[in-house]
């Protein structure tokens, strides 16, 4: 059994992890602030003697009680209209939070696994994207608060590595998507799925040509553990390469919910990628992973949790 410190455990990706862990017989410690994590998230796992739930900002100094085996850092606002609401925040969590947890793990020993992200390679020139392109950012855009968080974050988890000798990981996560999104996060899966549930116009940005790639969480989570477990200290692409035009992907909510919602076409978001799709060539060979789950049982498996919420059920 370990004991592991999950950051931003109230979140998105952050819940399911605490989960996969605690299944595997593990404590889990998930701190959070809550700015856009959700109690919610996490209420099924409060009876669990394993869990404990921790009220902390990460970018305050961490202190930790006893031993810790491994870090997860995972909090940051992650969606384009939360950065844009918590630019500062954000690029706190990214920096500041980072180094929190650097330091954390190198007082307490601990392995560290860092969430970075596919925004790393900004509006990319090169496609697919593989861990050797270094990006087009643009760093005083109104993505760059996330972007060149993620990219000082990453520089400072190689540093503690190389001159702290931490043992430290870091994934860049490309689109993922499933139960527990925010309603309101504004990506386009939940934005997608409430606005066909409640039979409102389904906004797609531009002309919807744009691509992504989407990867359903538990594939995700399957690849950040095998990470976590490898000895690979340099970043590592986990997403779902199957990429579609984000015009098809609304049209593929709205038929999964039987909605008769119409795409309606908005501006365009400022700086937001033409193109995105993981080279996962490096997580094939390294790990042996490979997402399972396609989009059509990736959307069904989500809609329900949505339904829920939405109160279509
Ligand atoms: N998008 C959209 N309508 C929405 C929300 C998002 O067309 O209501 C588009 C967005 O412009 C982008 C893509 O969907 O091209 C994915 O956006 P998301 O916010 O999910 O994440 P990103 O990949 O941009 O970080």
């Amino acid at each position: 059994m370990k004991r592991i410190l999950v950051t931003g455990g109230a979140g998105f990706l952050g819940s399911h992890l605490c989960e996969r862990f605690l299944g595997e017989g593990h404590e889990v410690l998930c701190m959070d602030n809550l700015v856009t994590g959700d109690l919610a998230n996490i209420e099924a796992l409060m009876p669990n003697p394993l869990f404990h739930f921790i009220h902390q900002d990460v970018t305050e100094f961490i202190h930790v009680a006893g031993e810790l085996d491994v870090i997860m850092h995972f909090a940051s606002p992650a969606s384009p209209i939360d950065y844009l609401e918590l630019p500062i925040q954000t690029l706190k969590v990214g920096s500041l939070g980072t180094h929190k947890v650097l330091g954390l793990a190198k007082a307490k020993g601990a392995r560290i696994l860092i969430a970075s992200t596919s925004e790393c390679y900004g509006d990319p020139l090169v496609h697919p994207q593989s861990e050797d392109y270094w990006g087009n950012v643009n760093p005083v855009g109104p993505r760059g608060v996330y972007d060149e968080a993620k990219r000082f974050a990453e520089a400072m988890t190689m540093a503690y590595h190389r001159y702290h000798q931490v043992e430290t990981r870091i994934v860049r996560i490309f689109n993922t998507y499933g139960p527990r999104m925010r309603l309101n996060d504004g990506r386009a899966l939940p934005a997608f799925m409430s606005q066909a549930l409640r039979g409102e116009d389904v906004t797609v940005f531009g002309d919807g040509s744009q691509t992504r790639s989407f990867c359903y969480v538990d594939d995700l989570v399957e690849g950040l553990m095998r990470l976590l477990w490898s000895n690979e200290n340099l970043p590592v692409n986990i997403g779902n390469p199957t990429e579609i035009t984000i015009k098809e992907f609304a049209e593929r909510v709205i038929e999964l919910t039987g909605s008769k919602s119409k795409v309606v076409y908005r501006d365009l978001p400022v700086d937001d990628p033409k193109v995105r799709q993981p080279d996962i060539t490096k997580a094939r060979e390294l790990l042996g992973w490979e997402p399972k789950v396609d989009l059509a049982s990736g959307l069904e498996r989500t809609l329900s949790s949505f339904q829920e919420r939405v109160g279509a059920l």
